[in-house]
């Protein structure tokens, strides 16, 4: 844009000192031919005066000699042509009417005319003696003088304004270059810099300009509350960590004290008991032989002890089942199969503790395949049937259905089962606990709270997951969403239900 506005500028420049150098030019050529028309008025009418009129032809002859004079004429009082100056020309000299007009008014007269084929300036002047004008003259100057004058000028100015104009360009370059661009790149890098997080970056602007060194204190300014910022933001990030680690820490404390807590009481109600019947024994044994009836109370202590030796073995089986590393033996399994033997199995259970039955209804999906391990499948459905009649001690009736539609988890598709039943449902206060090992709300003997988590435990380990609520209309749901394993073709999920039921009753 500069460039060309320079450019513009300075050609209508040029374009007018060109025009300025041509109206000097030709105001010079006209002083040129007035002065020579003068001097030549001066010696022709004192040639005239003195009545030599042969000289003032002679004069007009050597006047030839001169190469910037075109053409001098001498013309009588009658117009008629008397000399010129080249013979050659004087054929062509007509009797132009500017001659008639300084005849008449003895004004000198200007024109440009053609000459032996040549544009020529001509001056005619009056030639008098005394009071009556004895003829006129015309001396004419070719004006291709002029025009070489004109075009070396225009050469001359052409030739300065370009030079000039590379001049300025240059100038301005250099300028732009060194107070512009130079304090812009550095501005440029700082803020590179601070965009790819080095806050330490400090501009220097290489400039003496008032506008640059604000630039600067401001930019500077910026990079310096930023890096504050920063630094803030790192320590709070500091004390945060610390906090979480601490309060995961405590967290980690709390549950393992809530697990001991658990075991203990879980372990130690059975670990009594045996310690009394075992010293029972002990003492029965001192008077084993008079004492009647004896041997069947140490078969009852005995029978007692081993009981609860085996309710410690399961809650130990349990804990590992939570803590253990699994390594599932996965293969493709039919849902539907595997839930209705499921019920088969624990067809006995399916009483509650004051005789009412509770009733199973399936309803199946028609392709509920899935790729886990039977058996932790299978206890994880007999955990929720199990604590379904359990929270149905008058009996009812408990589904078992799935949604129609499979969830979509990060690309993943998943079955989802539902388990329901119409019983006493789960206190709210309870729904964070739930899934904690060694919550239980049911009586000492009947519960050890390690269902649910080893349940969910099992369920995430087939990377799905499960859900706890209440239903609107009384009693509980527990959800489970476990990844769809493809079809096996062939097997219809039906017929395997009939199998499995089949195996269960054998
Ligand atoms: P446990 O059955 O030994 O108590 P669980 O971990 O299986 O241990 O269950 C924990 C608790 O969750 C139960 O004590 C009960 O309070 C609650 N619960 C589980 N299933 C149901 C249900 N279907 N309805 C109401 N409450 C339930």
């Amino acid at each position: 844009m500069l460039t060309l506005v320079v450019g513009v500028v300075m050609t209508v420049g040029g374009y007018f000192i060109l025009h300025q150098r041509e109206i000097v030019l030709e105001q010079s050529m006209r002083n040129e031919v007035e002065a020579h028309a003068r001097t030549l008025q001066i010696a022709l009418e004192a040639m005239y005066r003195a009545g030599r009129e042969s000289e003032a032809r002679e004069l007009i002859d050597s006047m030839s000699d001169n190469p910037r004079v075109s053409a001098v004429v001498l013309f009588s009082a009658s117009g008629d042509v008397i000399k010129v100056s080249d013979q050659l020309v004087a054929d062509e000299i007509k009797f132009p009417p500017e001659v008639r007009h300084v005849l008449e008014t003895g004004d000198l007269a200007e024109s440009i005319r053609i000459i032996n084929n040549e544009e020529v300036f001509s001056i005619l002047m009056p030639i008098r003696v005394g009071n009556t004008r004895q003829g006129v003259f015309e001396i004419a100057l070719p004006m291709s003088f002029i025009e070489a004058d004109y075009a070396r000028a225009r050469r001359e100015i052409a030739l300065v304004t370009l030079l000039l104009f590379v001049i300025i360009i240059f100038v301005v370059v250099l300028v732009t270059r060194y107070s512009i661009l130079r304090p812009i790149d550095e501005l440029l890098r700082g803020a590179a810099a601070l965009g790819r997080g080095n806050l330490d970056y400090r501009v220097i602007v290489p400039s003496n300009d008032h506008e640059f060194a604000q630039l600067e204190n401001e930019f500077n300014r910026m990079a310096n509350n930023l890096e504050e910022q920063r630094n803030n933001a790192l320590r709070e990030m500091e004390i945060r960590l610390k906090l979480e680690r601490e309060l995961r820490q405590s967290e980690h404390l709390a549950s393992v004290g809530r697990l001991a807590a658990g075991i203990a009481h879980e372990i130690g109600t059975p670990l009594n008991v045996i310690e009394v019947r075992a010293e029972q024994v002990l003492r029965a044994e001192q008077v084993l032989n008079d004492q009647d009836g004896s041997l069947e109370r140490r078969r009852r202590n005995i029978t007692i002890i081993i009981t609860q030796v085996e309710r410690i073995a399961f809650i130990v089986r349990q804990l590992l089942n939570l803590a253990r590393p699994y390594k599932l033996q996965r293969v493709p399994v039919d849902l539907n199969a595997l839930i209705a033997g499921t019920v088969d199995m624990l067809e006995t259970k399916l009483k509650t503790s004051n005789g009412s039955n509770v009733i199973v209804e399936i309803e199946p999906h028609e392709s509920a395949w899935v790729n886990g391990d039977k058996e932790l499948l299978r206890q994880v459905f007999s955990n929720l049937i199990v604590n379904a009649v359990h929270a149905m001690p008058d009996g009812g009736k408990l589904w078992i259905t799935y949604a129609q539609n499979k969830v979509e988890k990060d690309g993943k598709h998943f079955l989802v089962v539902q388990v329901s039943d119409h019983g006493t449902g789960i206190n709210p206060e309870h729904f964070s606990s739930l899934f904690d090992p060694f919550f239980t709300t049911k009586d000492v003997g009947s519960g050890i709270g390690l269902g649910l988590p080893v349940s969910r435990r099992i369920i995430e380990e087939h990377g799905g997951w499960i859900e706890a609520a209440n239903n609107e209309h009384g009693g509980a749901t527990f959800t489970i969403h476990l990844p769809v394993a493809p079809r096996i073709a062939g097997e219809s999920a039906f017929s395997t239900i009939v199998s499995e039921k089949e195996k269960a009753i054998q």
